[in-house]
């Protein structure tokens, strides 16, 4: 089927062929024709990434009376870089038509929007909350609405914007048609179905809560302290990667993208605690592929509307099992394909069941990358990269007759050799000694990594228990207690004994002739944005956890501010090329193996 075929106005099909549009996607095809006829609602079951925008926006701008000066179209969404998607994508399609789109969204001076409506408008495109605020400062009139449009109304709702909808709803005429685009289903979005629709044609693209086809979700199971080092080894292996990686916590968030981009990786952070001008430069960086991996929390990456994204990492499961059809649905759009791949622990298999059965998508089980298999990937990387490099003949010339003098005595292999070596023995370094990271690794690989990355426990005799004030509500876990402790100390982790991690504090046992310097290093020492305070128990200590936590609660001040990691220092992600190559195995990631690459 073309656009043509479909009954668009000639000025919208002049804007689309520019674009390049050449044929309507499936929701296109089965929305356009219905929504150009009169008094209809709608409700399409549709992803972001399957063309939903034009599949309401084309019948509206076609449809309304384009000079109107009080709006006829309403569009309201979850989140402000949403609505600056939907309204940059209107105003495209309608560059052959008159008429004013205006983006109302909070986070930004209110003034400016004022204005901009005051001045007439055909069509607004609104977050719910700045929306309303509007309405009670009559600004905004919605006597004139013709069609109201929900975008993605499942995400609205999850961020608490019921009252607000129901409250902009009520200030429409009762003759509008609606339009409600949704991923998923829920209870509360069938209500809004069932009280401001008159039997909707319902349009589904693939079934109620599935995830796009050209999706392939992977799951790895690592044990709990192996996370981090399995999400290198999936970026190791896929060095072009343009991923997405979610985290559950503001604190995971900023704490995987300091650590990758300490580790020489092309990373940062976008979460509720960064300003929004932070945001949006990050975003920005992003979308213009500067930046090769962004990490996110669910809801700051809501709305975040990129092609091409080849990865998306889930670093933990979400909790809830529509999240993961918005994480997913971010790679794989546009008739691209992509890869969600997700790291599990040993106890969550039943949820990967779980998300099977709700979204009708199979899992596989994969495997993560053995150090030969990355190193050959690497190796690839580097040979590629050393062809493809231009030569600039011009500024080497002056240099050529030295170079080659240097080189006199080395046969061509030799040369080849020693250059392929001077870039890759870092990585070979770093992976020689690293194991097997899939939890059901042989015994005989366990203990390699083991001897790399874990403590020994067992002896209980000559050590002394400490109690620590954070616990697995703060992120801590086993490793990360090992980490904290050899950090601070230069201790080695052999000189740990048993660890146990409660909810809001914890235990660890060391030699005992280690205890003064522990207590004075680690004491003090940041984690995650916390304050670590440690104490050598007291005998019958270590029980109630209710007891502990009110002592140890964490004060305001424990929290370091908005975007600041590493106590007040600059961003680990500022550092180009600055990484610890011992830590890193030593690339830089913008560069890959020496080659110069503003992109990747
Ligand atoms: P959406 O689901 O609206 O976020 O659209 C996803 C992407 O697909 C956007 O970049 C659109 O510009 C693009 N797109 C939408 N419809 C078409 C089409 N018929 N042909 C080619 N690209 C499209």
């Amino acid at each position: 089927m073309t656009f043509e075929e479909l009954g668009l106005r000639r000025e919208v099909l002049k804007s689309l062929t520019e674009l390049g549009f050449e044929a309507p996607t499936p929701i296109q095809e089965q929305a356009i024709p219905y929504l150009l006829g009169e008094d209809c609602d709608f409700v399409g079951l549709a992803q972001t990434g399957t063309g939903k925008t034009a599949a309401f926006g084309l019948p509206l701008i076609n449809n309304i009376d384009n000079k109107a000066r009080l709006p006829q179209g309403l569009i309201i969404c979850p989140t402000r870089e949403l609505c600056l998607q939907i309204t940059k994508d209107l105003n495209v399609f309608s560059k052959y038509l008159e008429g004013n789109i205006t983006a109302v969204y909070g986070g930004t001076d209110i003034r400016t929007q004022i204005t901009s409506v005051k001045k007439g408008t055909s069509i607004i495109v609104a977050t719910p909350g700045r929306l309303v605020d509007l309405i009670n400062r009559k600004v905004v009139q919605l006597g004139e609405v013709k069609y109201v449009i929900l975008d993605e109304a499942d995400e609205m709702l999850n961020m608490g914007f019921k009252e607000d909808i129901d409250m902009i709803l009520e200030q429409t005429p009762i003759d509008k048609n609606v339009w409600l685009f949704s991923a998923t289903m829920p209870n509360e979005v069938a209500r809004i179905a069932r009280t401001y629709m008159h039997d909707p044609l319902e349009v589904s693209i693939g079934h109620k809560n599935q995830s796009n086809e050209n999706i392939e979700h992977i799951y790895y199971s690592v044990k709990e302290r192996d996370r981090y080092d399995a999400v290198k080894r999936l970026i190791d292996f896929n060095p072009t990667i343009y991923g997405l990686i979610f985290c559950r916590t503001k604190n995971e968030t900023a704490t995987v993208a300091m650590k990758l981009a300490r580790d020489g990786y092309n990373a940062e952070p976008l979460h509720g605690d960064l300003t929004q001008a932070m945001r949006d430069r990050v975003m920005e960086r992003f979308r213009s592929k500067e930046l090769q991996i962004l990490v996110a929390t669910d809801v700051a990456a809501r709305g975040l509307d990129i092609n091409n994204i080849t990865h998306v990492i889930n670093y933990n499961l979400p909790d809830d099992i529509e999240n993961y059809t918005h994480r997913s649905g971010r790679t794989a759009r546009a008739g691209k394909t992509g890869e969600s791949l997700v790291l599990i622990n040993t106890r969550e298999n039943v949820k990967i069941k779980a998300i099977e059965r709700q979204m009708r998508v199979t899992f596989k089980q994969g495997k993560i990358p053995n150090p030969a298999e990355i190193c050959e990937i690497q190796l690839k990387k580097l040979i590629d990269n050393t062809i493809s490099t231009e030569v600039k003949e011009s500024d080497i010339a002056p240099f050529m007759e030295q170079i080659l003098a240097s080189f006199a005595d080395l046969s061509k292999e030799e040369v080849i050799k020693r250059f392929v070596s001077a870039e890759f023995n870092r990585f070979i370094e770093y992976y020689e000694r690293a194991g097997d990271l899939n939890a059901a690794a042989s015994k005989d690989d366990r203990e390699r990594s083991d001897r790399k990355e874990r403590p020994k426990r067992a002896r209980e005799e000559g050590k002394t228990r400490f109690f620590v004030n954070l616990g697995r509500r703060d992120g801590l876990n086993p490793g990360a207690m090992v980490r904290i402790i050899c950090d601070a100390t230069g201790l080695k982790s052999k000189s740990l004994g048993r660890i146990d991690i409660m909810t809001s504090f914890s235990f660890v046992e060391a030699d005992d002739e280690h205890t003064q310097k522990i207590l004075k290093l680690v004491d003090g020492y940041e984690f995650e944005g916390h304050k670590v305070s440690i104490e050598v128990t007291s005998p019958g200590q270590g029980g109630s956890e209710g007891g502990r936590d009110r002592k140890f609660s964490k004060g305001p001040g424990s929290k370091r501010g908005p975007g600041s990691f590493g106590g007040g220092k600059k961003p680990g992600f500022e550092k180009k090329g600055g990484f610890d190559k011992k830590r890193s195995g030593g690339f830089d990631r913008e560069r890959g193996f020496g080659a110069k690459r503003k992109k990747y």
